[in-house]
């Protein structure tokens, strides 16, 4: 309760206390400079350099300019496909990147005490979660160990509600509904993110990235 009831008075200044020019002046600025940086990634551009100066430089405090919620996947890195610097990205990570109360505490501190300004639930192609999900949909209690509890968050309803007769679009579709039923669920489920976001001080997105290209596309509204 200590924790967020510093994060609940740490939000109400934090918001008067980010006037400064750069990512973190406002949702719009943090949403596209990791657009911009996707684009440098893309182009083999990337800027980012994290040198031993820049990490002694956060000893004592970072200051994120988004949360990212992302799978554990290993081929998904948010740093390197946003070309960000050590500090600039607060993660929460757990396969099919779905929204957990431990996801869901973590963002309220990284908005409410840090100052991020931008949410983004990172959906990827070829999400072996999700094509479990597609895959086990009917059967998910056959899985072994606690692979269940976590398969069936994605199997409702974005597994359910896909086209069997085309895999490929099947699988993307799944990813596409996964991630951004990911946004519904973090404004539905926390009250503290949901009146950021009505203020207009926090921004929550959410996309996929293309494992070939690199490219995160937004695919919510
Ligand atoms: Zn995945």
């Amino acid at each position: 309760m200590a924790l967020l009831t510093a994060a609940a008075m740490a939000f109400t200044t934090s918001a008067n206390t980010t006037a400064e020019d750069g990512p973190r002046s406002s949702p719009e600025a943090a949403i596209k400079a990791l657009m911009d940086g996707n684009k440098r990634y893309v182009a083999n551009k990337a800027t980012s350099e994290n040198t031993p100066s820049a990490r002694t430089a956060l000893t004592e405090t970072h200051e994120p300019i988004a949360a990212i919620l992302r799978c554990s996947d290993a081929r998904v890195a948010p740093e390197i496909v946003f070309d960000q610097p050590l500090g600039g990205l607060f993660i929460g990570a757990v396969a099919g990147n779905i929204v957990t109360p431990e996801v869901i505490a973590s963002f309220e501190y990284a908005v409410g005490v840090l100052g991020a300004k931008a949410i983004v639930v990172m959906g990827h192609r070829h999400c072996g979660a999700v094509e479990t999900a597609i895959e086990f949909r009917n059967k998910s209690d056959q899985l072994p160990g606690s692979l269940p509890m976590l398969i069936d968050q994605i199997i409702v309803p974005c597994a359910l509600d896909t086209d069997p007769s085309d895999v490929a679009t099947q699988e993307h579709e799944a990813v596409i509904c996964n991630a951004n039923k990911g946004v519904g669920q973090l404004l539905a489920r926390s009250t503290m993110l949901a009146e950021a976001h009505k203020t207009g001080e926090l921004t929550i997105i959410a996309g996929v990235q293309d494992l070939k290209t690199g490219r995160f596309t937004v695919t919510s509204e």
